[in-house]
């Protein structure tokens, strides 16, 4: 069969970054990338390592719309390829041999073409730093060259979400533009906290910018870390976290269990034992204290690797449930204390350490 289609996709590329959340990965969705790395770069427990430390960067609308159209020359050829083979489950065979180590646009627009092509996260750590016009242009772009996306979704820091520039109007904009969900770090809601990890916020303003993100017609997902404030602030942190998001009534609550991470300021200090991290029990004690005090409607999610697992004979199972969608609060709210109370059954030892993830 006459493929030139593709040896001509190796021709078309887009920019993409380092990461995206763990449920955009899940969906499968169009990488974007609107901004290059952090504008913060600060938080002790991140430090932008991700991103490389590299310095922050606004893209040109023009810069960001050719990515777009390759997007659309890399979908179309591959729809034709698609064709020709009779369907995308033979296409799989055919184009994964040719694109699965390099062609990173090319792999991600397959993937986003076997799931439908629903959802778009636009990178990198905070794309409502873009002035509002420019990332009006974005959107707008994207719903004309791909009609079909029901999705468009993107990290935001907090602190950028209560720029006075960011109006409640100009972020209704935003939303009706196309831009339906945001994931923004927490992290924790305790402002003692909050310092100490140089989150560059406060409780008070994680509340605000919570309740405009809502307001302005958002699906809000917040993260937060258990075990950040190690053994000296974990009861505030379990606490205060709970006092937050019950102020802000985010749609889904996102855990993702703190580990040192090499190259971070937090895992030096942990390094020379100024930071203590809590046990796996502790670590199960404070997300109790947090979900006892939680008084939330939304989804309660565990869907990232760092939350605790435990050894099951020669594999490992992961304590909660993956599921980008979690559990439904309140009605699953017992489930979860189920959960947690089964968990502390489970002997310390038999719980993935650190080193192992
Ligand atoms: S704002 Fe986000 S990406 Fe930037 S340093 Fe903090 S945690 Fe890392």
């Amino acid at each position: 069969m006459d493929l030139l289609e593709l040896e001509k996709l190796k021709r078309y590329s887009f920019e993409i970054g380092p990461i995206r959340p763990p449920s955009e990965g899940g969906s499968h969705s169009l990488l974007i990338r609107a901004t290059r790395n952090c504008p913060w770069n600060l938080c002790k427990f991140c430090y932008g390592t991700p991103y490389n430390r590299d310095m922050f960067q606004l893209r040109s609308v023009n810069e960001i719309k050719r990515d777009i159209d390759a997007a659309k020359i890399i979908r179309e050829l591959l729809e034709i390829i698609t064709k020709k083979l009779g369907g995308i489950d033979r296409a799989v065979g055919v184009i994964n041999p040719h694109f699965l180590q390099n062609y990173q646009s090319v792999r991600n627009v397959f993937n986003w073409l076997c799931f439908s092509s629903r959802s778009v996260f636009l990178q990198d750590a905070d794309s409502l730093i873009m002035p509002i016009n420019n990332l009006l242009q974005v959107l707008r772009y994207l719903k004309q060259i791909f009609p079909n996306i029901q999705r468009i979704t993107s990290y935001a820091r907090a602190k950028t979400l209560t720029q006075k520039i960011k109006t409640l109007d100009k972020l209704k904009e935003l939303q009706k533009a196309g831009l339906s969900r945001l994931h923004v770090g927490l992290e924790t809601g305790d402002d003692e906290l909050l310092k100490y990890i140089n989150k560059g916020v406060t409780s008070e303003e994680h509340i605000l910018a919570g309740r405009k993100a809502k307001e302005a017609g958002f699906e809000l997902s917040e993260y937060w870390m258990p075990s950040l404030g190690g053994k000296a602030l974990s009861k505030q942190h379990a606490l205060n976290t709970a006092r937050v998001l019950n102020a802000i009534n985010p749609d889904f609550i996102r855990s993702r269990r703190f580990l040192p991470h090499m190259g971070t300021p937090l895992f030096d200090e942990w390094m020379k034992g100024a930071f203590q991290l809590l046990t796996p029990h502790e670590v199960l004690k404070e997300i109790r204290m947090m979900i006892v005090n939680l008084d939330i409607t939304g989804k309660v999610c565990f869907d990232h690797a760092n939350n605790p697992a435990f050894r099951l004979d020669s594999s490992y199972t992961w304590l909660f449930k993956q599921d980008y969608n979690g559990y439904q609060f309140p009605e699953e709210k017992t489930k979860v204390l189920n959960i947690l109370k089964k968990g502390l059954e489970i002997d310390e030892s038999l719980y993935i350490s650190r080193r192992f993830i």
